[in-house]
């Protein structure tokens, strides 16, 4: 008998026929012997069309309601699944974030987990029923206010949970088989992985590959949770997120289908190269042009900047141009942080003394992922070859020990995409599936 935490995302759950499809599953993993807990996500694009909903009626919604607002698309979630597991007759019983002891900072919109103290859920399990747990919601320590971990977060309720309670394994249950070399809306030829570390997994969530979100792999690693990524519409057997090789997958029922393994790498004695293309067009650029070539300017800068509370990517300065003794700064970072971010720039302007600042919206970034890149020369060249023989230009371009990212225009994004996944190789002979969800 195993302590599974299952988590179901929005497209798992988008109607009552869902829904039911996994009431259906989950009842499954429970008389089959094992303990359940699961996390739910809101149903379908609820979390979007709320906050649609919020931005007709608020140019500036106040944080704290826009926290219980986005919290209420779980509890519809949860308590829903509950009846329908029950009307299997299996006892279920949902709990908010807040009644399953998961605690965190008061940052609303993206709060951290400080802490989860799940004795309520432990009760439940105790009792033989399967506890269902809003996701994405935890409660402010200090204030008691209900808040919401950031986009994707009910990803991060799953795996702190599994670690709280020394789960077995994490289920993330999804719209695709598994892990891919690539966003199959994307890449049609995208490849499922059979098994990635937690650093690859981390390198591809923080570069926009959204099937996990950054901070429940960052949790994972901590606490070593194994996760399973897996479709809830097909029954087959993922990707594990583990830094074990060989690893065999815990939790599996005996009518799991074998994953449909487009031959990849994984048995061979060495592993590939790259593990895969991941793409984001949540970011934004900004351009401080003109400002003094003298020390200090960049750490004051960054010092205004940070009060914006704006995560950086990429940091790019220009060679001073000698007669004029000025530079000019661009970074990236989430165009949902720009506007915050160019207010308080433009308050500054005096004090930092620079002559403008330009905006850009239409950047795409494009990250090359690969822990074999460490021991490989050549990289570069064929990424950045595979994007000439494309036509696509590129704009700024950083790396780290095992990725490389270069940033494009929007629009030439997808192209760039393919045309790198098919250069380095990673095309699958047939086409992944997507079982459902609208890719928003
Ligand atoms: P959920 O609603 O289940 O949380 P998400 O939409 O957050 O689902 O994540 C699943 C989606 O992630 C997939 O439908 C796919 O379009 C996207 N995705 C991006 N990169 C990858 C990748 N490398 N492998 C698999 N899916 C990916
Ligand atoms: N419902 C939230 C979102 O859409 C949390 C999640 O689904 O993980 O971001
Ligand atoms: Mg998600």
């Amino acid at each position: 008998m195993a302590l599974i935490v299952q988590k179901y995302g929005g497209s798992s759950v988008s109607d009552a026929p869902s829904i039911r499809r996994v009431a259906r599953r989950i009842a499954q993993t429970s008389q089959a012997g094992n303990d359940v807990v699961v996390v739910v996500s809101a149903m379908g694009d609820t979390t979007d069309e709320l906050i649609d909903l919020a931005n007709e009626l608020s140019h500036k919604a106040p944080r704290r309601e826009m926290d219980i607002l986005l919290t209420a698309g779980e509890r519809i979630s949860m308590s829903l699944l509950a009846m329908a597991i029950d009307s299997l007759g299996v006892k279920a019983k949902s709990y908010t974030g807040q009644q399953a002891g998961v605690i965190t900072d008061a940052a609303y919109g993206k709060a951290r987990i400080i802490d989860v103290t799940p004795s309520r859920i432990r009760l439940s399990l105790d009792k033989g029923h399967v506890a269902i747990v809003a996701g994405f919601q935890g409660v402010n320590q200090e204030t008691n206010d209900v808040t919401t971990l950031g986009r994707g977060g009910s990803d991060t309720t799953a795996v702190a949970l599994a670690a709280a309670l020394g789960a077995d394994v994490c289920e993330i249950y999804t719209d695709v088989d598994g892990v891919f070399t690539a966003d199959p809306r994307i890449v049609p030829a995208a490849r499922q992985v059979q098994r990635i570390s937690y650093e690859e997994m981390l390198e591809m969530a923080a570069s926009g590959a959204k099937v996990l979100a950054l901070r429940c792999v960052e949790y994972g690693r901590r606490y070593d949770v194994p996760i399973h990524v897996r479709s809830s519409f097909s029954g087959r057997v993922g990707t594990l997120v583990t830094d074990v090789p060989g690893r065999t997958i815990p939790g599996l029922l005996p009518e799991d289908v074998p994953s449909d393994s487009t031959g990849n790498e994984e048995d061979s004695m060495e592993a590939p190269i790259i593990t895969g293309v991941a793409h984001d067009r949540s970011e934004a650029k900004i351009t401080v042009v003109g400002l003094p070539d003298v020390p200090g300017t960049a750490a004051r800068l960054f010092e205004i900047v940070a009060q914006a509370g704006a995560n950086l990517d990429m940091i790019v300065q220009n060679v001073s141009a000698a007669q004029t003794g000025l530079t000019d700064i661009s970074f990236t970072l989430p165009a949902a942080d720009a506007p915050a971010t160019l207010e308080v720039l433009t308050n500054s302007r005096q004090e930092i003394g620079f002559d403008e600042l330009k905006f850009d919206d239409q950047i795409g970034k494009l990250s090359l992922i690969g822990a074999g890149m460490r021991s490989s020369p050549g990289v570069s060249a064929r990424l950045f070859g595979a994007l000439r023989d494309a036509g696509i230009n590129i704009e700024m371009i950083s790396t780290s020990e095992i990725r490389i990212s270069v940033v494009t225009r929007i629009d030439t994004l997808d192209d760039a995409v393919r045309a790198v996944h098919t250069a380095f190789a990673l095309d699958a002979s047939g086409d992944a599936v997507i079982y459902g969800g609208t890719g928003r």
